[in-house]
């Protein structure tokens, strides 16, 4: 790759937001999505050994790209088990899903658009993710990423807090 074509590669990456119905389709073709009712409390799981991802009917977008994104990370971890007394897995799997779905440049962009709001469902809505998802990844910020937040949001250092 060019250096000019790495900053337009980087650039990209920055505006296009993670798209799992893509990666899917490209490192996964032969899963197949599947939108099923469920009972309980589930969002989605994967079934048919790993070659079917069930998201629930009725959910949100913001719930289905989260839930597809979480179901991905467990086929690259090849645990296809999934539930309660997996807790420190699915914590991890949830961890690496919503840090994909919300680069630190999409939360101050979208805080941003809602004027420093700190309305957290108002957030997830516009960043197109679940609220879970959000709170996961606004409590997992590195250093790194908190330092750059609290200077790209300079203006809203009253509102947000993210010392
Ligand atoms: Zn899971």
């Amino acid at each position: 790759m060019t250096p000019s074509a790495a900053l337009a590669h980087s650039a990209s990456s920055i505006i296009q937001p993670y798209d799992p119905w893509h990666d899917l389709g490209e490192r996964w073709p032969g899963v197949t999505i599947q939108v099923v009712p469920m009972t309980g409390d589930l969002l989605g799981q994967i079934s048919g050994d790993g070659r079917i991802i069930e998201l629930r009917a009725g959910t949100s977008s913001g719930q289905r790209r989260a839930t597809l994104a979480h179901e991905i990370v467990h086929l690259e971890r090849g645990r296809h088990d999934c539930g309660p007394w997996q807790t420190r897995e699915e914590r991890q799997v949830h961890a690496m899903a919503s840090r994909r779905l919300l680069r630190v440049a999409e939360l101050v962009t979208a805080i941003r658009a809602l004027g420093g709001s700190q309305d957290l469902r108002a957030l997830a809505v516009t960043l197109d993710v679940d609220l879970e998802t959000l709170e996961v990844r606004l409590a997992d910020l590195e250093r790194r990423e908190r330092r750059v937040m609290r200077q790209a949001l300079r203006r809203q250092a009253g509102l947000w807090c993210v010392a």
